[in-house]
């Protein structure tokens, strides 16, 4: 996965601003009375309603979103804006996945509202929900399969409240959303808004998705964006290309045909495309629906070389056998996933573009990794970019390949016997490569 580009540092940059004031005004949610108008939430009417008596809550600025796919950041942040909440983090729940261990902290003392577009995201993904931050999650997730979305559900726990917004559309979660930002809202109650019936209106464009198929590839897209398709189709096999001429099984390895998901405009963050490895999907912003700014035909190839590595690698390992994905059980760390995909980029760009674009981004952790471990470093791409060069520089791209189809119990295992090189040998070539080449 990847959000990437210079866009991408800023706005990291930003997140950890609004973060800060957040922290600096040390607010607390502001439980207000508040009322509900009956045509506005559900299940009001009659005895036994649900939401009688139930506790309310009220969005403050330490609201934090958590968003999957198909959510729409902008007009998110337009809400938030209005309560003075700052903290967004999303784009996909994989997304979201990886950021965990570097947001987890704060997380923890801000109040978290999950947002699930179940078009886009499918709600199984959740069990992948990393264990040690489940406490970010309402308890009894399990239970909200009964409701039928859109609808919200929030509690009370440890002290701060946990929600999950569910919605089919990105306009139902807003809906309810914009809901929160008005009026306090019943917490530990499933909940949803019922807007008064209009009739439908003809669609203005066709919304079902439709596919092409093109040698090794599939497009996933939107009617009218047929160009986009055949354009990223082309694309791919172009990426294929290349990286056969150094990975000889890069695609018979994956046995179905991979997807190149396109979204509309909006739904993923700029310049962010990421890998469902399980479902061999790739996604990305469609070109023609792209914000030029951050996108172009290098970000393309590039990032559709780095997604494709992730379901490569994925294949690869479970056709090998032997050491798993899990980093905790002896698979690789993430740095080295990461790097492989820039890796893949580079072999696909060139080292001269690569260089150009990400040479500044990529050498920054230099001074950092001369002390610390690999593990360490914050910007797992560029660790991971650096390492892989490193490995490409001492065994090339056979070397690479030895630890990709290894027989070896754990993935170190693996590097040693692709190099020769224990651990603690690896970690000071590489600082002894670092200083020759920064
Ligand atoms: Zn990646």
């Amino acid at each position: 996965m990847l959000r990437y580009a210079r866009a991408g540092s800023k706005s990291v940059g930003l997140i950890l601003l609004l973060l800060l004031a957040v922290t600096l005004a040390g607010c607390t949610g502001s439980t207000g009375p508040g009322t509900l108008s009956p045509q506005e939430l559900s299940g009001t009417d009659g005895p036994g309603n649900p939401l009688e008596g139930a506790p309310l809550w009220r969005m403050g600025r330490d609201t934090a979103f958590l968003a999957g796919a198909g959510v729409n950041s902008a007009s998110v942040r337009t809400l938030q804006q209005r309560v003075g909440a700052g903290f967004y983090l999303g784009g996909s729940l994989q997304y979201v996945y990886d950021r965990l261990p570097i947001y987890r902290d704060d997380l923890r003392g801000l109040d978290t509202l999950l947002l699930l577009n179940i078009s886009t995201e499918d709600v199984t993904k959740l069990a992948a929900w990393p264990q040690r931050d489940r406490s970010l999650l309402p308890a009894a997730l399990e239970d909200l399969v009964r409701y039928e979305p859109p609808f919200a559900y929030l509690t009370r726990q440890g002290g701060r409240v946990r929600g999950i917004v569910v919605g089919r559309t990105m306009e139902e979660i807003e809906r309810l959303l914009a809901v929160m930002v008005e009026r306090s809202v019943p917490l530990g109650v499933p909940w949803t808004v019922k807007p008064a019936i209009f009739a439908a209106e003809p669609a203005s464009k066709g919304w079902t998705r439709e596919t092409m198929e093109r040698g090794r590839f599939r497009a996933s897209y939107i009617p009218g964006l047929e160009a986009d398709a055949e354009r990223m189709l082309a694309w791919a096999e172009d990426v294929l290309g290349k990286l056969r001429a150094h990975f000889p099984e890069v695609d018979e390895v994956v046995e179905e045909p991979v997807t190149l998901w396109l979204h509309g405009a909006g739904e993923l963050q700029d310049g962010y495309a990421y890998a469902e490895t399980p479902s061999a999907t790739l996604h990305f912003t469609s070109p023609s629906a792209a914000d030029s700014r951050y996108y172009d035909h290098t970000w393309y190839v590039g990032n559709i070389a780095h997604e494709y590595s992730h379901v490569f690698f994925d294949r690869m390992r479970r056709r090998a056998g032997a050491y798993g994905m899990d980093a905790d059980s002896g698979g690789p760390p993430r740095w080295f996933h990461e790097g492989l995909g820039e890796y893949f980029r580079l072999l696909v760009i060139g080292e001269q573009t690569f260089d150009r674009i990400y040479g500044q981004r990529y050498g920054a952790p230099v001074g950092f990794l001369l002390e610390s471990p690999l593990e360490a470093a914050e910007d797992v791409y560029a660790a991971g970019a650096l390492a892989l060069r490193f490995l490409d520089a001492r065994v090339g791209v056979e070397g690479i390949r030895r630890i990709l189809v290894s027989s070896q119990p754990t993935f170190w295992d693996a590097v040693h016997e692709a190099t020769g090189l224990s651990r603690p040998e690896f970690d000071q070539a590489f600082r002894d490569w670092l200083r020759r080449n920064r």
